[in-house]
């Protein structure tokens, strides 16, 4: 009778932390999208023609998807048959991928850690849930709500990866390498920001560069803008054209713009956003509150007056 009490009392124990893991708090990471995708990847060889290897990967992947991996591929837009293309066009950095991807585990302590580091500097900061799936190459990270969703075969390209078979800008961007905690803490940020968006340029430059200057600061102690050698030198000429378009909502001089720019590089909106945000910061006594108006979306065009940012034109 003892042992049964006991019993029953370490099962209804159990069963309560396994409520809390299930229901009561997010998951931390979600993995489960990856073997999928490498058993459909296996499976392949199984095709007799175009249409099995389309209906491979629809079964053994896309059906599969876990929730937040559905979500991945709708915002993506990916398709089976894009994936198939996708495969056979890059057979060799797959391969080495699938040595990446085998080591996800270990990237989420380092993770962990950072998300940690983050929660301690900004007030309110949620600890969102990373899904990692792999697409075709169209994005390496976004968010839907407090979900980051990683598309893999960009987030863990490392320069040591085999990148022959690429060309362009996709090339030279992989084989740069990607910063996988760069880029979850910048994804984190968006995670935080809140009220209605507004697709004006102003407002999608200080959404992006808060996603870049919060990570820069609190997780690096500094704002290195040594990559950004063309905007440091064009700074001042680069504001007086931002400022007179704050209200616009075309941005194809400034943001998402790596394959059609063609007079200056790309994303010059990040670096912009970026310098508003640490002069609002360095302005401000109180950090902690100048960090709570950084993610708060509606305040974007007081927050431009009083960062005083005039584009740092002085000796230029
Ligand atoms: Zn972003």
């Amino acid at each position: 009778m003892k042992i049964l009490f006991v019993l029953s009392g370490a099962l209804l124990l159990c069963g309560l932390v396994l409520a809390k893991t299930f229901w009561g708090t997010p998951k931390a990471y979600v993995t489960s999208d990856i073997p999928h995708f490498w058993e459909a990847v296996d499976s392949l060889k199984n095709a007799r023609n175009r249409a099995d290897s389309i209906a491979i990967i629809q079964t053994l992947y896309l059906d599969r998807m876990s929730s937040e991996g559905k979500k991945f591929i709708n915002i993506r837009e990916y398709t089976a048959a894009e994936y198939v293309r996708t495969l056979y066009k890059y057979p060799n950095y797959f391969k080495t991928l699938r040595v990446k991807t085998n080591k996800i585990a270990s990237y989420q302590t380092l993770l962990d850690s950072t998300f940690k580091k983050l929660k301690s500097a900004i007030p309110d900061y949620e600890t969102p849930t990373v899904c990692f799936a792999i697409g075709c190459f169209r994005g390496g990270g976004t968010t839907k709500k407090d979900v980051i969703l990683m598309g893999s075969e960009i987030a863990l390209a490392d320069s040591a990866m085999d990148f022959s078979e690429f060309k362009g800008n996709l090339r030279t961007t992989l084989s740069a390498g990607i910063n996988l905690v760069d880029l979850v803490a910048h994804e984190s940020i968006h995670c935080q920001q809140h009220h209605a968006r507004n697709r004006s340029l102003l407002s999608i430059a200080l959404q992006e560069g808060t996603a870049n200057f919060l990570p820069a600061l609190i997780l690096h102690n500094k704002i290195d803008v040594s990559k950004d050698q063309y905007a440091l030198a064009h700074e001042c000429e680069l504001w007086q054209e931002f400022k007179n378009q704050v209200d616009n909502d075309n941005l194809d001089q400034w943001l998402f713009n790596t394959s059609t720019i063609k007079n200056r590089p790309p994303d010059l909106g990040y670096f912009m956003g970026m310098r508003i945000c640490e002069a609002y910061y360095n302005r401000h006594t109180n950090k902690a509150e100048a960090i709570t108006t950084l993610l708060d979306r509606s305040k974007y065009m007081e927050l431009l007056e009083q960062s005083g940012y005039k584009g740092n034109c002085a000796g230029k």
